[in-house]
């Protein structure tokens, strides 16, 4: 019986086989490596019996390191032949932990930043190897519309890794700095060497740690808040005064805005935390007559 993991060997085979071409617009680059996913498992802290999304599982490294530690997945794949190879390739390695046995596996072929409902118990944490393309936007779509998230463990590029986990006021802060923190604190845990990947890529990898928390309280809404984020950072090197200007209607409506919330309308948006930013959009939203 073959281990628990997918190994290089096989992973290289079940592709010739199956005629896979990894696509590089699909981010289809997979892991070989025992060691990492067993890493990405235990930085995802993964308790046995809990429910796990992992979005993207290509040929299955990841899915059976989640379902080695004992947690239910449910995994979505857009592309239709890894979908379809999912089962059997857990079968063989699992036996019985497949669809079917004790049903600890659920397959959703779809594009995730389609997806609106999962299969079974709501997922408690997202632990991915995340498609390079879309990976923030798919962090947010999954933050946003599934609550029962409270852990993200995923493998992004290194540098979307430092701009998810930066600090306002830190060269790589931008928009989904603010838009994360919104949800969830980020940390970088690691750095993954590209030779753990097939085909190998072109950038480094990095591990982000994502802890969700609280919004900032404010009375303007997510849509709000974010639609400032956006204004602001669109004219990244502007004073906030003119890069609100637009949404808030005037230039004088912006300084209102952001005097009422404490903030300098000489500041540029990338010294503002979201907790900032969720004040001004209070202004931006209902400016007082
Ligand atoms: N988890 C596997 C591993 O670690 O070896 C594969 C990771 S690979 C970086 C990304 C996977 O995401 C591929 O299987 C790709 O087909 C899939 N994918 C790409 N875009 C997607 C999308 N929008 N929705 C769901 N899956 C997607």
């Amino acid at each position: 019986m073959p281990g628990a993991l997918l190994g290089p060997a096989e992973i290289r085979d079940l592709a010739g086989r199956l005629g896979i071409r990894p696509t590089k617009t699909l981010g289809q680059n997979f892991v070989i490596d025992g060691g990492t996913v067993r890493k990405i498992v235990r930085s995802a802290q993964v308790r046995p019996g809990e429910r796990v999304v992992e979005v993207g599982p290509g040929l299955g490294s990841l899915t059976l390191g989640l379902l080695e530690a004992g947690a239910s997945v449910v995994a979505v794949e857009i592309d239709p032949v890894l979908a379809r190879l999912l089962p059997e390739t857990v079968e063989r390695h699992l036996p019985g932990a497949g669809a079917g046995g004790e049903g600890r596996l659920d397959v959703v072929l779809a594009d995730a930043l389609d997806v609106t409902d999962l299969p079974g118990p709501p997922p408690t944490a997202l632990v991915a190897n995340l498609p390079y393309n879309v990976s923030v936007p798919v962090l947010l779509t999954f933050l946003e519309r599934f609550p029962s998230l409270e852990r993200v463990l995923v493998m992004v590029q290194a540098e979307v890794a430092d701009r998810l986990a930066a600090p306002p006021g830190s060269r790589t802060y931008g928009v989904p700095s603010a838009k994360v923190a919104w949800y969830a604190s980020a940390r970088r845990t690691s750095t993954i060497a590209r030779s753990v990947f097939w085909p190998v890529p072109n950038v480094d990898s990095a591990l982000v740690a994502l802890e969700r928390r609280d919004p900032p309280p404010t009375t303007a809404s997510r849509e709000e808040v974010f639609a400032v984020v956006d204004a602001a950072f669109a004219q990244r090197r502007k004073m906030l005064r003119s890069a609100l200007a637009g949404i808030a209607g005037s230039s004088e409506g912006a300084v209102a805005a952001l005097r009422t919330a404490g903030v300098d309308p000489e500041a540029r948006g990338e010294r503002l935390a979201i907790e900032d930013f969720a004040r001004v959009a209070e202004g931006v939203a209902r400016p007082s007559a």
